[in-house]
């Protein structure tokens, strides 16, 4: 029986962040509240009968997609499932217990399945967190950024940093014992003192993963039009925070196995392994992506459209599979089904993105050539240049490599 992981993408956040190109719409639209009605009264309360009904009827949208291409993965046994977003901590519990049990109807699950669900921390109450819970939600990933109120406030995030704490404690008592916490560096007008600060006051929280990105300017962002009112990190200072990171965290026993991702002993997230290490993943829910079985494919990302996608799987003359639909409007769905080159160079630059790097055994067995053969004169290159090290059978990033990993990324496409 194959592994799978799925993805449930759900795209409502309270309002967009100023840096977020994300998939998500705001279902509140306020403006940030003051500190104190932060913690008086959840967003989640604030949130209209309109939006709720929204909710609901994504929810059921996902059901319906989830349940009617069910019959394609029965040969599957599913290891992760990870909500997403967007806000999943928006949904009711029951939506997303209900959600669960979809799955657990049509899907065969591994006894020890992931369960994670992304969190913002102004979304949940003590009630959501135990119905999580006896869900059988077993991973929380809560997303923080930065520990000081103006910098949340410069980048457009809903909450302060003591409704975080709220959140966190919150879970912790709830019974989670396998928490991430999202940072980011390199945001406006933040030096590496101020990083420093959130990273000391993030770890001392000691949560079992941490992932720290730097912030992207994605264009046709608020935060993108506005950056002249900032000063933005430099990338020598940028660099600097990076190595902070790997340097402060290893001190308390964090290892980075990601570029941007650091664990306690056993903590890894499973799923998100699963993507670079090229497992089979389906994504359920508005314009997910999914990679089964060397096809990639994405959800529509037009409400209207994604709706007549999920009533069609199933119905019609021919019952069409999920597959069958996609395949008659490839184009849309960015339907790929990816050559051996192809699939050769996902392999190197999602694999390389690990710490423990790419197995040479494991290129063979995926494709029975050696790695050699393949990369060999780059991969002696880059080793040269002191970007890449070889150790036995595994092939990995350097220090210095990590700080050009994209220059190294790129050495490994055929085109
Ligand atoms: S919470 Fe995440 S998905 Fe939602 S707007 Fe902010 S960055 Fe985007």
């Amino acid at each position: 029986m194959e592994n799978l992981s799925i993805y449930i993408h759900i795209p409502f956040c309270v309002r967009k962040c100023l840096y977020c190109d994300f998939l998500s719409f705001s279902v509140c639209g306020k403006e940030r509240l003051p500190a104190k009605e932060q913690s008086e009264t959840s967003y989640v309360n604030r949130i209209g009968d309109k939006a709720f009904g929204e909710i609901e009827s994504y929810v059921n949208l996902l059901r319906q997609e989830i349940t009617r291409s069910a019959p394609e993965y029965k040969k599957y046994r599913v290891i992760s499932i990870f909500f997403g977003g967007g806000t999943p901590s928006l949904l009711p519990a029951g939506a997303l217990r209900a959600v669960l049990d979809s799955i657990r109807s049509g899907y065969r699950l591994a006894d020890d399945v992931e369960i994670t669900v992304e969190m913002n921390p102004d979304t949940v109450t003590e009630e959501k967190l135990e119905k999580y819970i006896t869900s059988g939600v077993n991973r929380l990933s809560i997303g923080l950024q930065s520990a000081d109120d103006a910098e949340l406030a410069r980048i457009g995030r809903v909450h302060d940093y003591g409704t975080f704490v709220r959140a966190y404690e919150m879970s912790r008592r709830a019974g989670f014992g396998n928490i991430n916490i999202d940072v980011m560096a390199a945001l406006p007008d933040q030096d590496i003192a101020d990083y420093e600060r959130t990273l000391r006051r993030v770890a001392a929280l000691s949560p079992e993963h941490i992932s720290a990105y730097s912030l992207t300017l994605e264009e046709h962002t608020p935060l993108f039009a506005r950056q002249q009112e900032f000063r933005f990190p430099t990338d020598e200072e940028e660099r600097e925070m990076y190595a902070l990171t790997g340097k402060y965290l290893a001190s308390l026993g964090y290892h980075r196995y990601e570029i941007s991702n650091y664990a306690r002993g056993g903590y890894e997230c499973r799923h998100n392994k699963v993507y670079w290490q090229r497992g089979n993943y389906v994504g359920f829910g508005l314009g997910a992506s999914s990679m089964v079985g060397n096809v990639r494919w994405s959800n529509p990302q037009a409400m209207e459209r994604y709706r007549d996608y999920a009533g069609q799987i199933g119905r019609g003359p021919d019952c069409g599979t999920a597959a069958a639909v996609r395949e008659k409007d490839a184009d849309a769905f960015a339907v790929a089904h990816l050559s051996v080159p192809e699939q050769m160079e996902e392999f190197m630059f999602l694999g390389l993105r690990m710490m423990c790097g790419v197995s040479g055994q494991a290129f063979n067995a995926a494709f029975g050539v050696s790695l050699e053969e393949i990369y060999g004169e780059l991969i002696g290159k880059l080793c040269a240049q002191r970007l890449l090290t070889r150790e036995h059978d595994r092939v990995r990033l350097t220090e210095r490599g990590i700080d050009v990993s994209n220059y190294v990324m790129a050495q490994f496409l055929f085109a």
